[in-house]
């Protein structure tokens, strides 16, 4: 089902925790809300789920304003970083519990919701475990009960608010790829809240990246990945450095000099160049960016290397396909393969 957000803005006490917020999900996607603590991620989720209601704008589900509907009018299927399981119910009582729950005319025979829910419990991988209660099992396996039972009433919504957060680095890496198969398997609508960056971009059809309280960029991963709207999004989504320049004729100069990159035409004046660590060649070129390098790390398979350029002590990173000792200092002459550079705004 596609859910249409138009123009929603939500007050705590008058403090402003989303302004004027539009986004158009589309039906069987998933897309993730990314953004730093605080960003409005978790408001933005219990706006859809009918938890919170908007201080002004709508929110419809397919052609329908859910705006005022309560949570059971809304169909949605909640998960959350801490899994409300119900303690005294084995798991299959669990996965089973919404629809036994619904009102006698929508509720169906018990046969056939122990079908479901053994169906469910299949899918996510936990058949055979049908009896056990939630503390007989791992943090994990609990997140995969959530979900089942989020699945068992067949939400026209998913809503996911962290859920893995709670687990380790290791379980949370399968459980995202385990995911990402189960949605392309059922294909419901599905928004998913993180912070963490790498499983948006792995899991997301599409992301939309907040920041107090705004959306700063929607769009697929690898067109936030690539080209980033704001120096914002662009230090979020990834790695970045980040150096003052000013946009010559028709070359970009840092202190005066050329730094062998173009300038778009039209601009000039004083601006903001980003790139990643890992997208630059070493060059021996002399209209390059040069500098000292002084510090020294490994990251992953590679050497990321702090270099001092210009005259007022600036600092960027870069990564090197080859080992340089840490605590070495030398002189490295680099070009940023790719780049982005972002208008300085004036002062008010
Ligand atoms: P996190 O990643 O830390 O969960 P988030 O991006 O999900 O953050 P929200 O929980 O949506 O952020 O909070 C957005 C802002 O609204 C924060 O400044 C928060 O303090 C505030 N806020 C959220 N819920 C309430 C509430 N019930 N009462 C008052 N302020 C709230």
């Amino acid at each position: 089902m596609d859910v249409r957000i138009a123009k929603v803005r939500k007050e705590f006490d008058r403090f402003p925790a989303l302004h004027d917020v539009s986004l158009d999900i589309h039906s069987g996607e998933l897309i993730a809300l990314l953004g730093p603590s605080g960003s409005g991620k978790t408001t933005l989720l219990r706006l859809i789920a009918g938890l919170e209601m908007p201080t002004d704008g709508r929110i419809f589900f397919g052609d329908i304003d859910a705006s005022e509907k309560t949570v059971q009018e809304r169909n949605i299927g909640f998960v959350f970083q801490h899994y409300a399981l119900f303690r005294h119910m084995t798991i299959l009582e669990n996965v089973s519990f919404g629809l036994k729950v619904r009102p006698r005319s929508s509720r169906p025979p018990a046969g056939e919701i122990r079908r479901r829910a053994m169906e469910l419990l299949d899918l996510v991988q936990l058949s055979g475990l049908e009896k056990r209660y939630p503390n007989q099992l791992s943090g994990g396996q609990r997140q995969r009960v959530a979900l089942a039972r989020a699945l068992a009433i067949e939400p026209g919504v998913l809503l996911l608010d962290e859920p893995f957060g709670a687990l380790d680095a290791q379980v949370r890496r399968e459980l995202r790829k385990w995911l990402r198969e189960i949605h392309d398997r059922t294909g419901h609508t599905t928004v998913f809240v993180t912070h963490d960056q790498e499983e948006a971009l792995e899991l997301a059809d599409r992301l939309c990246v907040m920041s107090q309280g705004k959306i700063e960029q929607v769009g697929t991963p690898d067109a936030v990945y690539d080209t980033p709207s704001s120096p914002f999004v662009f230090g979020f989504i990834g790695e970045s450095s980040e150096l003052p320049v000013t946009i010559g004729s028709n070359e970009l100069l840092l202190d005066g000099r050329s730094v062998g990159l173009p300038a778009s035409s039209g601009t000039s004046g004083p601006a903001r160049l980003f790139f990643r660590p890992h997208d630059v060649e070493l060059t021996d070129d002399d209209a390059a960016l040069a500098g000292e390098v002084t510090a020294s790390r490994r990251v992953g398979g590679t050497r990321r290397v702090e270099i001092e350029i210009g005259n007022n002590g600036q600092k960027v990173e870069i990564d090197l396909p080859f080992d340089h000792p840490a605590g070495q200092r030398s002189r490295i002459s680099f070009r940023p393969r790719r780049w982005r550079l972002f208008d300085v705004k004036p002062q008010a």
